[in-house]
């Protein structure tokens, strides 16, 4: 599905985010470009590196929202399919296109022919010849999976052990679709409401004292972590019918919670019961609704963001915002989801460290106070948002790759020597290394920036 921005969409709607994706054709061109064409577009670039537009996709995940993608980029709104997220980036599930002068080339191709004039060398030397991170815009109506990701050994022993067992990475019941980890960084754009890590102990305990039927959890929870990851797994292993008998009466609990104004735990109630309607059929329950009483429940407001490293239980529940990732597309399920669960891969890479949430704030970034960045803990990404208040020239570029996202503005001239890009709201770009270039800004816009993290050019990948 192209539009007036040249955004594609898959061909095939799913369900759910993660390793189903189908790779997509590179949206229609009025004339395919040749094998030749393409060969002189990609040298071009190479002998003079520059800023490109990139055409992203979007992936139609059931849970998608209809609106904030497609208002962004320009589109009539509701869309007629979910527009879950849009890709900048070049992992292979959904590379964006690089408009180079000669002939659109797929951002993965582009790098594969030319990584250091994309990447630079240092970036190559250390992450191999493809970007480090992945960038998306996401915008959820319904709660996502309840997942985990693996950190990078897991994902290496998992990617082989799927590889040499033969299963395609097509194949629903792949695990991991790459060898790399997928610690991942979501900013709100909207009011966000996600669960993520498990809650402290003694909210835990609490809870589950609450529901006679749980009482055999509580006594297992023993007060301790190491209670609470075997309470976890044995609830994750138990047969459908069990589960079904534990969860009824919580369900009923919370239907009369829910509407209850004088009761904190309202909020957590509704979203149980929510993802109950979406998720339950013919009486059975999903197991993956216990979550909602073991896990944080956070509220977002726009800027403020969540770091999600290894190994943590999560599952975002409404709102829309940006994300930045390894560049990996690694999903390990636990429920809510139509999609491959599998119990024994999502519990041999999960943490267990119970503690309230940790939301991040933005920081100012080296005094420039129309800057923001968020730093997560990791060497491969890191963000910047632009917010000028006049009209203003960014120097950006230069160290390692940029992605850059206008989330708002119109009439942006992005000019590195004698080229210029003309930029506005939904439009994304590519900013090789080594390049600098000027972004020229009208108070008002914002500009969100993804480049390699602070802690890239020192040691070795852990
Ligand atoms: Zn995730």
């Amino acid at each position: 599905m192209d539009s007036a921005n040249g955004h594609q969409a898959t061909d095939q709607p799913t369900e759910d985010k993660g390793a189903e994706d189908t790779r997509t054709a590179t949206p229609d061109q009025p004339r395919p470009p040749s094998a030749a064409d393409i060969d002189r577009a990609v040298a071009a670039f190479a002998r003079s590196p520059r800023p490109v537009r990139l055409r992203c996709g979007v992936q139609r995940y059931g849970w998608g929202d209809r609106t904030f993608i497609p208002s962004m980029l320009g589109q009539p709104t509701p869309a007629s399919e979910p527009q879950a997220e849009l890709w900048v980036g070049d992992h292979p599930n959904l590379p964006s296109v690089a408009e180079l002068d000669d002939a659109p080339v797929p951002l993965d191709q582009l790098i594969d022919a030319q990584p250091e004039a994309v990447l630079g060398r240092q970036t190559v030397r250390r992450y191999g010849a493809q970007l480090p991170f992945l960038f998306k815009v996401l915008s959820a109506a319904a709660p996502l999976s309840i997942q985990a990701h693996p950190n990078r050994t897991q994902a290496v022993v998992g990617f082989a052990r799927e590889s040499d067992a033969g299963l395609p990475l097509s194949d629903p019941r792949r695990n991991y679709q790459d060898p790399n980890h997928k610690p991942e960084l979501l900013v709100a754009l909207t009011d966000f409401h996600a669960l993520r890590g498990f809650r402290p102990l003694s909210e835990i305990d609490r809870e589950l004292k609450r529901h006679p039927s749980l009482g055999g959890l509580a006594a297992r929870l023993g007060g301790c972590r190491r209670g609470l990851e075997a309470l976890y797994a044995t609830f994750m292993r138990i047969p459908q019918p069990e589960v079904d008998r534990l969860l009824a009466p919580v369900i009923a609990d919370c239907a009369t919670r829910a509407s209850d104004p004088s009761d904190t735990e309202a909020e957590r109630c509704r979203w149980l019961l929510r993802a109950d309607m979406l998720h339950g059929a013919h009486g059975q329950h999903d197991r993956g609704l216990l979550s909602f009483l073991l896990l944080n429940l956070v509220h977002l407001r726009p800027g403020e963001a969540i770091f999600l490293p290894a190994g943590e239980l999560h599952s975002y529940l409404d709102g829309a915002g940006l994300e930045l990732m390894a560049n990996s597309n690694n999903v390990l399920r636990g429920g809510l989801t139509n999609k491959h669960i599998d119990v024994d891969a999502l519990l041999s890479v999960l943490r267990v460290d119970p503690k309230p949430a940790q939301v991040l704030h933005p920081v100012a970034d080296d005094g420039d106070s129309e800057t923001t960045r968020y730093d997560p803990p990791v060497e491969e990404f890191a963000l910047r948002i632009l917010t000028p208040r006049r009209v203003h020239a960014a120097h950006i570029g230069r160290d390692g790759p940029t992605l850059g996202l206008v989330l708002e503005g119109s009439d942006l001239a992005l000019t590195a020597g004698e080229s210029t890009l003309a930029l506005s709201t939904g439009d994304a770009f590519l900013i090789p290394a080594g390049v600098e270039a000027d972004l020229c800004v009208e108070p008002g816009a914002r500009i969100a920036l993804a480049t390699v993290g602070a802690g890239a050019g020192a040691g070795a990948p852990g």
